[in-house]
């Protein structure tokens, strides 16, 4: 008998993924938690059904949400990231000794508890003595967080809807700059602009960050198990344009050894498609 992992990207697409077993399943106060093993992707954890991350391409996503910002600004030190619970975008960040502090914000303790005990290779680096996990919503963390706090922003978030909602409102985005520093950089994970429902999501975000930072800018990774391949990422900053201000030689000097970043890919990245900058013409200049 086969077992297959099953997600529908649209009402008229589906995705699947044929699993050996089934590790785990919880649910937790927020949403339903699974795990799958797979011959072609390793573990996979999926919220509420829909997939999140495998050990095979999570390494895509999780470098090009931390490296590019990273690169643009080597004074970052306090950094925010909001979801996040499988902790790979935090993997990522301890890799730079010029961190001093992390602050994880996660909603949902079991799916910590479940990347430690699963998915290893991601939470690895969860114990590092600069990061503070808060289990709380991250739309009233940002709401009750101070002024000028943060270098760095990061929201890795479930999809617009359910238990991620919150974290695309203009109320979150304008709380995460006014908790920027004047040199704060945003960046989140900003779906994709090919199904019709997540470009009409995807829109309203990039307008709604639009209104709160100097630059709004998408860049672009293929990333095999998401939604049409062609994932997107939101960079916002009061000060910075991560084309320009790239410090390609000091990120090289650091001899961090990425498995798809690298700072050709980084200017490459922003250069978006015309069905991107179509969908966002009345907001992406
Ligand atoms: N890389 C994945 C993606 O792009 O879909 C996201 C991975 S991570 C598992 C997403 C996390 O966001 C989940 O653990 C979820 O519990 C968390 N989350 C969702 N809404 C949240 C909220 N309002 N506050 C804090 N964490 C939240």
């Amino acid at each position: 008998m086969e077992l297959w992992y099953t997600e529908n990207h649209t009402e008229n697409v589906k995705f699947s993924i044929k699993v050996d077993r089934q590790l785990m399943t919880m649910q937790s106060e927020f949403q339903r938690i699974d795990i799958f093993e797979s011959n072609e992707f390793g573990r996979i954890l999926t919220l509420d059904g829909y997939l999140m991350v495998t050990e095979k391409d999570e390494y895509i996503y999780h470098e090009m949400i931390t490296h590019v910002p990273m690169a643009t600004n080597p004074d970052i030190k306090n950094v925010l990231v909001v979801g996040g619970g499988d902790g790979g975008t935090v993997r990522e960040l301890c890799r730079y000794s010029t961190i001093e502090k992390i602050d994880l914000v996660e909603i949902d303790r079991m799916v910590v508890d479940a990347c430690r005990e699963y998915l290893p290779s991601l939470a690895c680096s969860l114990d590092d003595k600069r990061v503070t996990i808060h289990y709380e919503d991250g739309m009233r963390f940002v709401r009750n967080a101070p002024d000028n706090k943060y270098d760095l922003i990061i929201v890795d978030s479930t999809d617009p809807f359910g238990v991620g909602e919150g974290l695309f409102t203009k109320e979150f985005y304008g709380n995460c700059c006014r908790s920027l520093t004047e040199e704060g950089i945003l960046v989140n994970q900003h779906e994709s602009t090919f199904y019709d429902s997540y470009a009409n999501s995807m829109k309203r975000a990039h307008s709604r960050i639009k209104d709160f930072f100097s630059t709004a800018l998408v860049y672009q990774a293929h990333i095999p198990t998401y939604p049409s391949g062609h994932w997107l990422f939101g960079f916002a900053s009061k000060k910075y344009d991560p084309r320009a201000d790239l410090n390609a030689e000091w990120w090289n000097s650091l001899g961090l050894v990425t498995k798809y970043y690298n700072t050709i890919l980084h200017k490459g990245c922003f250069a978006i498609p015309n069905n991107v900058r179509n969908t966002l013409r009345e907001t992406y200049k």
